[in-house]
């Protein structure tokens, strides 16, 4: 990618720098950059210590046996302990963990002393059901504090969860539980989506006809929907968590004990179980939580509007939130039901004051208008955070300016399920923010751009992200499979985690995202990224979304293909499809030139995307390049593929 790089994205000019009352009271300042740089391991152990440890590390590193980390070898904790017993003994029982709200409009507030009770209860529910330390337990679950407390029930024993999405079917709920050896299962009846009962259950007894091992199925009693019922096997939430006691003394577990393994999405290829361990897993979790969010756990309502069954989910609605002992929301449903305003409504409803989400749901709220967060007082918010894809620009800006009342910074903040925790983000009390780009590592973090050799590219080139060092929250392997770990993430450049990203370094240093490597299109022998043509065409007043693939072209190599949702803007305008087309291939070949201007653009209605909201390119690839899709098992909604083939024109 290096070389032949385009440069609408690094051509972006405006700049935000932090509120000066931010800044002034910030968690971290500048100087935390130089203190993690002069010594990553200080500085890391010094992070470490935010937490309870019953028995201290020996060791802050051990890159022995690279590429296989050991972090704070020796060290003993107990994850729940320090999400939940700790702040309580510290005095803030009555502090609020979660205020709930359902989907129905149904709510429930759990203090810290609520949720300790619970944990305690469900802990010991789990080792009446014969779960002990290293037992994994799979969790399949709508977005309901039961499934914080099962997951946090679970570590507290040191049995590691795996959490499935519970939009994911059957097929994919039992290839997890196959992988990952679970011998018990916690789901509900169903979930709220979209505005009725989502049944959950009957995923679970398909996917355990062929899963002999599994012992039990602990039921949360949610949708109240009938369920099939499997004697023996079945036992409800209620009846048994209910009647246990709520005292559970925490053992503590060693540093590198397995928290939990999550599947991550498969965006590109077979899900891989990757495993994270406790100590350093929490102690970057709750330090990068602390540090990006700038949290104020005395005043602060934080909410992560994501799933738990992805891992930010898993880090900044569960770990990274508790550990530092925060307020915050945790909805269940859709953004849409009953209105479009409900994000808005629970955001004024709380005082929410940090928002956490992905580029998929802003440009989505860009689709529906600007007038409908205008009728919401968002007053309270004062921090902005964007999480999963890179964010084009455009929706950067509209982001800050629609939602943040263009006060509040906006982090965009990358990371994957693999480090864990956030790695590349600005701070909001020191960076001056660029739309569209995640600045540079955070402290104690080491990144870098380099070339097909492994070499750094030097300032205004393009390349492929790697990390140069270990960090604390990062995969100790992949599941049952150290050779396909080796092979993932240390073998292309030597020495180096490979992230499968691409990144440019502008003139500063700072790094922009370039999506993933296999998405490059290859037009004429120019490399060019899907984002910048999507940015591209974000930044057209028509346009809300953009997908863009390189499709087989017999002249070029590739051809760009580009699927576009427009905006009401568009149907206004009055153009015709061909129009359109025209109109905006001018857009892309002003805005970064004409190799990049699309062969074809096609306006759907809706794109392919994972649970996380990421858009599945490949599944676009087999549409442009005529072919029979690859696997769907990952797709939200599999009824998208189909409309976007029948909306086709003739012969495309
Ligand atoms: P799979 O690896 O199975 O294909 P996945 O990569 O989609 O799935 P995640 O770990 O949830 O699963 O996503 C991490 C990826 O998301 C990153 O590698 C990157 O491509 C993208 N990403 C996350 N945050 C950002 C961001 N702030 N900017 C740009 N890209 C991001
Ligand atoms: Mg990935």
């Amino acid at each position: 990618m290096s070389g032949e790089t385009l440069s609408n994205l690094l051509s972006e000019a405006r700049r935000f720098p932090p509120p000066a009352d931010l800044a002034a009271e910030a968690n971290v300042t500048a100087a935390a950059y130089d203190e993690a740089a002069a010594d990553p391991d200080a500085f890391w152990a010094a992070a470490a210590g935010r937490l309870d440890w019953a028995e201290p590390w020996q060791q802050i590193r051990d890159w022995s046996n690279a590429p296989f980390a050991r972090w704070f070898t020796g060290g003993k904790l107990n994850a729940a302990h320090n999400c939940v017993d700790r702040h309580v003994e510290a005095g803030h029982g009555d502090r609020v963990a979660f205020h709930f709200e359902g989907e129905p409009g149904d709510t429930r507030t759990l203090t810290y002393a609520d949720l300790r009770d619970e944990v305690c209860r469900a802990a010991n529910a789990l080792l009446s059901l014969g779960v002990r330390a290293g037992d994994r337990v799979a969790i399949y679950m709508p977005m309901i504090p039961e499934t914080v407390v099962a997951m946090l029930a679970c570590a507290r024993i040191g049995a590691p969860h795996t959490v499935v999405f519970g939009g994911f079917s059957a097929d994919a709920l039992r290839g997890r539980i196959l992988d990952c050896d679970a011998h018990v299962v916690i789901t509900a009846d169903g979930g709220y989506r979209k505005g009725a009962p989502s049944a959950l259950k009957p995923a679970v007894d398909e996917a355990l006809t062929a899963c002999p091992q599994v012992r039990s199925v602990l039921v949360v009693r949610r949708t109240g929907q009938d369920v099939a019922w499997s004697e023996g096997r079945d036992v409800w939430w209620h009846d048994l968590v209910a009647a246990q006691p709520a005292e559970h003394t925490a053992e503590a577990f060693d540093s590198e004990h397995p928290l939990y393994i999550m599947y991550t999405s498969g965006t590109t290829a077979r899900p891989k179980g990757i495993l994270h361990t406790t100590g350093g897993y929490l102690t970057q979790a709750a330090w990068t939580h602390w540090a990006v969010f700038d949290v104020k756990p005395e005043r602060d309502v934080y909410w992560t509007a994501a799933d738990i069954g992805w891992v930010t989910g898993h880090s900044y609605i569960v770990y990274g939130p508790l550990a530092n002992g925060v307020t915050s929301v945790l909805y269940e449903g859709t953004p849409d039901t009953p209105h479009q305003g409900r994000w808005w409504e629970i955001v004024a409803k709380y005082g929410v004051t940090i928002l956490y989400c992905a580029p998929t749901a802003i440009r989505t709220f860009m689709k529906w208008g600007e007038q409908i967060p205008a009728r919401f007082d968002l007053s309270s918010l004062r921090l902005l955070g964007s999480v999963g894809e890179p964010i084009n620009p455009e929706a950067w800006v509209w982001y800050r300016h629609a939602i943040g009342g263009d006060r509040t910074p906006v982090v965009d903040t990358w990371w994957q399920t693999e480090t864990g925790a956030q790695m590349i983000s600005p701070l909001p009390g020191v960076s001056t923010c660029k739309p569209g780009s995640a600045l540079r590592p955070l402290p104690g973090i080491s990144a870098e751009v380099v070339d097909d050799n492994g070499q750094p590219v030097p300032n205004g080139s393009g390349g492929y992200l790697v990390l140069t060092q270990p960090w604390p929250s990062m995969l100790r392997t992949i599941w049952g499979d150290e050779q396909r770990y080796i092979d993932t993430y240390w073998s292309r450049f030597p020495g180096y985690y490979f992230a499968g990203d691409g990144a440019k370094k502008d003139e500063d240093g700072d790094i922009w995202l370039l999506g993933r490597v296999d998405d490059v299109m290859n037009v004429s022998g120019h490399r060019i990224s899907t984002t910048e043509v999507e940015s591209a065409l974000v930044s057209h007043p028509f346009v809300a979304e953009a997908a863009v693939v390189g499709a087989a072209d017999a002249t070029t190599g590739q051809g760009i293909v580009a699927f576009v949702i427009l905006r009401a803007t568009a149907a206004e305008a009055g153009l015709d499809g061909a129009a359109l087309a025209r109109e905006l291939r001018a857009h892309v070949t002003k805005e970064i030139g004409p190799i990049a201007r699309p062969r074809q653009i096609l306006a759907v209605a809706e794109l392919p995307k994972t649970r996380s909201g990421k858009i599945m390119r490949r599944l676009l690839r087999d549409v442009a390049e005529n072919r029979a899709l690859g696997d769907v098992t990952t797709l939200t909604d599999s009824t998208v593929m189909q409309a976007i083939r029948e909306g086709l024109p003739e012969g495309s």
